[in-house]
């Protein structure tokens, strides 16, 4: 067990803790050392029709949609205040479980807590509308709560995207079963037991843990509305199939490949660092990473030149020591997958002009790689490796950077450096991304929708269409006077 926190190691079901009703345990490790730090339940089936009743019973009598919009408003506000109060504790929990940079972890328990402030103005600014109508008759639109919504969470940001999803989910008036993921559930849990000393109700914020098994229990459950994944391609696909037979509204954030795109008017001194913490900025665990660096021909010498100096004085570390760069990989798991892509692109003819595999010591660590050499068909140019490799490419023209930069089946985000405004706009136009990042990279705003297009996702995380995906639309139509 954790020594230093609360005991993080059971599940949140209606207001209470409980350590499940199965034997099976899951160990959580730390990525920096391989070791155990504490362990969660596998939640049963009957786990997760128990936390589905709780936020079932709790949405059908009222508890949270039923309050004054000022009262929701006052428990997200104070909600926000604990998370800023706890956001040292909340940052070290997700160092601890994921291997991310302190100094990283702080950055997202800040994205988590702005979205929750964002939000809590939500249930005073969530209305419908009046419809002009003929005479007599008075027609209007309402958004109401969609249900019980099931939140499953990938092990990338742990604690930022629990708290954009939950935040989002409670202003809309929801309630939900969390789903953290089974490498890095502490911080969810956390934030579960901060939901009811802020005052949320009890069964209105539920925390199930386990791996695949209790997340395809969860989304498949009848009483289930909305399911909100973050994860990847291949997963969102067999939970969009699970939501198909109850008609369910999802909302899917997925992988990427995202490309940056260096023009040889580009600033440099800006663009190189920038690019490097693009892709391997959380090593490389990131869904916006930029794997793809696409450069304009006559500057591609000195942006590789300029990128190895960048790359080598990147520290690697435990993310508990202090600023490091790159901290090790999540899992056994994701380091052999990580590995085993860069013998893929080594086969494929590419060359890692900058480090090439394992780091020497333990714990799960790899070397930022780049690789030249390969062709835009290469797996490694296709495929989101998640971890800390970049492929370079050249091009000579817009056109030619543009059509590489949209040839790849996802479209999450893109990076574009130049200094010629038409061509920004241009690019922000053409290229086939959710977000279009111009002279910087990996910038999110509350109050800025977030997600992917083609097989990056469906709906979005963040701004009003994130509160949106949880609501229904319910028009009205009221004859007034003698009803005829
Ligand atoms: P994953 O798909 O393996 O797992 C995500 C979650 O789904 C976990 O909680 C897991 O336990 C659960 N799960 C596994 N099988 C399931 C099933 N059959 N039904 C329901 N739930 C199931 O993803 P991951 O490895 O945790 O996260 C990395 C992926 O997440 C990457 O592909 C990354 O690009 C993506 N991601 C996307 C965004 C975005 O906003 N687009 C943000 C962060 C991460």
């Amino acid at each position: 067990m954790i020594p230093q926190f609360p005991d993080l190691s059971t599940m949140l079901i209606d207001g209470h803790r409980t350590p499940g009703s199965g034997a099976e345990r899951i160990p959580v490790l730390d990525p920096a050392t391989g070791k155990e730090l504490t362990s969660i339940a596998q939640a049963t089936e009957a786990d997760v029709a128990d936390a589905v009743a709780a936020a079932a019973r709790a949405h059908r009598d009222g508890r949270w949609r039923g309050l004054p919009p000022v009262r929701r408003r006052d428990v997200l506000n104070r909600l926000a205040d604990l998370i800023a109060e706890h956001a040292e504790e909340l940052a070290v929990l997700d160092t601890l479980d994921n291997g991310k940079p302190i100094e990283r972890a702080r950055g997202d328990v800040t994205l988590g807590l702005e979205a929750v402030r964002h939000y809590s103005g939500t249930p005073l600014r969530l209305a419908g509308q009046v419809h002009p109508a003929g005479p007599g008759r008075h027609v209007y639109s309402v958004r109401e709560p969609v249900g019980v919504a099931a939140l499953v969470l990938p092990w990338n940001f742990p604690f930022m995207i629990a708290a954009w999803k939950t935040s989002a989910a409670l202003a809309a008036g929801c309630t939900v079963v969390i789903k953290p993921a089974e490498q890095t559930p502490l911080s969810a849990l956390r934030l579960g037991e901060l939901c009811l000393e802020a005052g949320v109700p009890d069964g209105v914020v539920n925390v199930v843990t386990g791996d695949g098994r209790t997340g395809a229990a969860l989304v498949a459950h009848p009483d289930v509305a909305k399911v909100s994944f973050t994860g990847s391609t291949e997963v969102g696909r067999s939970v969009m199939a699970a939501c198909a037979p109850g008609v369910k509204n999802v909302t899917l954030e997925l992988g990427g490949k995202s490309p940056t795109l260096v023009f040889a008017d580009a600033d440099l001194e800006a663009a190189v660092p920038a690019a490097v913490r693009g892709v391997f900025g959380h090593s490389g665990q990131m869904c916006t990473a930029g794997s793809r660096i696409l450069v304009q021909r006559s500057v591609r010498e000195e942006f590789l030149d300029r990128m190895a100096t960048a790359v080598r004085a990147l520290r690697i570390g435990s993310g508990m020591e202090g600023g490091i760069n790159i901290g090790p990989l999540v899992s056994q798991e994701q380091y052999d997958r990580v590995l085993g892509y860069l013998d893929i692109a080594r086969d494929e003819g590419g060359e890692a002009v900058i480090g090439g595999g394992a780091v020497p010591r333990p714990g799960w660590f790899v070397e930022p790689t780049v690789f030249t050499g390969l062709a835009p068909t290469a797996r490694i140019a296709r495929e989101e490796v998640f971890g800390p490799v970049a492929c370079v490419f050249d091009f000579d023209t817009e056109d030619e950077a543009v059509e590489l930069a949209n040839d790849s089946s996802f479209g999450l985000a893109a990076g574009v450096w130049t200094r010629d405004l038409s061509r920004a706009h241009r690019l922000a136009g053409s290229l086939a991304a959710g977000i279009v990042w111009v002279n910087t990279y990996n910038e999110f705003h509350p109050a800025l929708a977030f997600g992917g297009v083609k097989q990056s996702g469906l709906g979005r995380d963040l701004g009003d269409a994130a509160v949106e995906g949880f609501t229904e639309l319910k028009s009205v139509v009221m004859a007034l006077g003698e009803s005829r």
